[in-house]
């Protein structure tokens, strides 16, 4: 890969905003009023939908009920780029094999002469 295309995937990278990671599940709860709409044992109308995100922060679960609104917006575009930077940082490792590797060697050059290496198990 020549530095500008590398170049030019970080620059993708760094507009990548906001970078959210995790999912978002729609809900719909009832609430802590008994004579709600939402406690109708025949026709029970829930509210919402409301938006689960779960996610992992070091190495912690985390969630959080959003609202539509600003916050779940920015959450899902978050989402999304997060799924992108994944697609660059992907085409930057192959590339960097590339580069890194003798081109005999390298995964655009390897084929089913290569050995079947064992791993070992940890
Ligand atoms: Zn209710």
């Amino acid at each position: 890969m020549s530095l500008s295309s590398k170049a030019l995937l970080w620059q993708k990278i760094i507009a990548l905003d906001p970078i959210c990671s995790g999912s978002l599940h729609e809900q719909y709860l009832p609430c802590g009023k008994s004579n709600c709409q939402c406690k109708n044992s025949q026709h029970p109308q829930r509210h919402g939908p409301y938006y689960l995100w779960v996610r992992r922060l070091n190495g912690k679960q985390v969630n959080r009920t959003l609202k539509p609104g600003p916050e779940l917006e920015k959450v899902r575009k978050g989402i999304a780029n997060y799924q992108l930077l994944q697609t660059y940082l992907g085409q930057v490792l192959l590339e960097d094999e590339n580069r890194v590797l003798e081109p005999d060697r390298a995964w655009m050059g390897a084929t089913k002469k290569n050995f079947r290496w064992k791993l070992p198990k940890s």
